[in-house]
């Protein structure tokens, strides 16, 4: 049980927001979204796909492409970052925002929050008197690990 208790769940949500859009909530539909909200990873279409058929369901990938903007629109999932060819995403309904740090060598990601960047946002408001309405900040370097590597090489 977690502090999300009281929440509508993400599939509530989605089902809500299909019905304003006048779009159905089919089983292929739900199926992909359960994959998508039963980890918090970032994940991209095609990892989502192989797992999804690892389990014997059939969902085509084109459904999974059509069904990505939909839950952006409804605020449950955001664009994370672009590599090899593919966007990334992740979960932020009911998630704390983050910026994430990612190792250019070996793909990991360390997922991390401070308060001064709230504080560049609210600067920024104040300066360009904008209503901020979200972030993105992605750092790229290389992780302990492969800077020992690159050293020892
Ligand atoms: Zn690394
Ligand atoms: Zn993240």
């Amino acid at each position: 049980m977690d502090a999300r208790n009281n929440k509508p769940s993400e599939l509530e949500i989605f089902r809500e927001f299909l019905k304003r859009q006048g779009m159905r909530y089919t089983p292929e539909r739900e199926t992909i979204i359960k994959e998508i909200f039963s980890t918090h990873e970032h994940f991209d279409v095609d990892s989502l796909y192989i797992s999804i058929r690892q389990k014997g369901l059939r969902v085509s990938k084109a459904s999974i492409y059509r069904l990505i903007p939909l839950l952006i629109k409804a605020n449950l999932i955001e664009e994370v970052f672009f590599e090899n060819g593919q966007m990334h995403y992740e979960h932020i309904y009911g998630h704390e925002h983050h910026c994430h740090l990612r190792c250019q060598e070996c793909k990991r990601i360390e997922e991390f929050s401070d308060k001064r960047v709230a504080q560049i946002e609210e600067d920024l408001q104040r300066r360009f008197n904008y209503k901020i309405l979200r972030h993105k900040l992605e750092v790229i370097g290389l992780c302990s690990e492969c800077q020992k590597k690159s050293n020892s090489s």
